[in-house]
């Protein structure tokens, strides 16, 4: 079992003066709560595999939590990278970035391309797909008509999302623009938290198959005539907000219960998976879909990392514990 890896990410302020009693300080791999004048407040500290502070940038999060599962992915091993965190923590910049600051996506998906132009002795097939689940409804993101769409699992091809569109590629920009297309599709809530917040988790999944060239020496050769099938799922989770504090009804405290139900099953199953030897058993990947989906990606020999998004304002100062405690968890 692959050990998963677990960072912490600190967004930016977003406005001045909002720091009177605490603040979060980052020292090395360590985040812990301090008051004004500089004192820890005990009890309260974490550390993770990394912690990232305001000043770091979305290169520096790929090269430490993605690269290595992207050079797996194409020698093929699954892997799967997530975004956790309050709304407006920095999840959706960490995944797709800026235009000045390209996110784990745009980058991952560039490396992927490079990647495999170097790799002279095999062929290369890459699909994508992108999708969405919405209150445990899975959406295709790159076909608007194709909703509500059912896991199914076959000998064949093991688990997978019936009639989900796959778009094969043969280069980075091809990908960023039907990225662009889907984003159109994604759903979005407006909430009491006064931000523009994502109400579904969103995969975007690359499949990367590939099979030894033939050559005349190597045509009988059973290790480069293989075919690999690798997947690689990159995931910007919804908001892990609670939900009273958004004041919802209706529409919003549904999609805030299946929002809920399936963060919580997601933690469940990283926390058997992080258990590892120690507490082998079954792993509640039926919980909910996301967990189902992802499953042929997530354990095994499939490689994880989570980034952990946090808001630095003291005001958001419960929801950051909430976040810091799914990311214990995850260790
Ligand atoms: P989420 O997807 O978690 O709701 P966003 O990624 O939309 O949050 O971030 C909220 C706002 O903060 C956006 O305007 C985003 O550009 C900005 N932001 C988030 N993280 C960073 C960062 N590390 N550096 C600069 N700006 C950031
Ligand atoms: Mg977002």
């Amino acid at each position: 079992m692959e050990k998963i890896c677990v960072a912490v990410r600190v967004r930016p302020p977003v406005s001045e003066g909002t720091f009177n009693g605490t603040f979060w300080k980052v020292e090395d791999n360590r985040v812990s709560l301090h008051r004004q004048h500089g004192t820890p407040i005990s009890g309260i500290s974490y550390t993770f595999d990394h912690v990232f502070d305001e000043t770091c940038s979305n290169a520096r999060v790929y090269d430490l939590l993605t690269k290595d599962i992207i050079h797996a992915a194409v020698q093929g091993f699954n892997g799967t990278v997530f975004a956790y965190g309050q709304t407006s923590s920095g999840k959706t910049f960490t995944m797709n970035g800026s235009p000045t600051n390209p996110g784990i996506i745009p980058l991952a998906v560039k490396d992927i391309f490079e990647k495999i132009q170097m790799i002279s002795d095999r062929e290369f097939l890459i699909r994508v797909s992108y999708m969405e689940i919405y209150n445990e409804e899975i959406n295709d993101l790159f076909a608007v008509e194709n909703q509500k769409l059912q896991i199914h699992e076959s000998l064949e091809r093991g688990i997978f999302v019936s009639g989900l569109r796959e778009e094969i590629v043969n280069n980075a920009e091809q990908v960023l623009k039907f990225i662009e297309s889907g984003e159109v599709n994604r759903h979005f809530g407006e909430t009491n938290m006064n931000v523009r917040s994502s109400r579904s988790h969103t995969i975007f999944r690359m499949v990367i198959e590939s099979k030894g060239k033939e050559t005349n020496s190597s045509s009988n050769d059973s290790s480069t005539d293989a075919v690999r099938v690798s997947v690689l799922n990159l995931v910007d989770l919804a908001g892990s907000e609670r939900i009273a504090k958004t004041g919802a009804d209706g529409v919003r405290l549904k999609e805030g219960k299946h929002i809920n139900k399936s963060l919580m099953a997601l933690g469940n199953v990283i926390n058997k998976l992080s258990d590892g030897a120690k507490q082998r058993g079954h792993i509640p990947y039926r919980d909910s879909k996301l967990t189902r989906i992802l499953q042929p990606a997530l354990g095994g020999n499939a490689k994880t990392s989570i980034i952990c998004t946090i808001a630095p304002e003291e005001v958001h100062i419960e929801e950051t514990k909430g976040t810091l405690q799914f990311a214990s968890r995850a260790k």
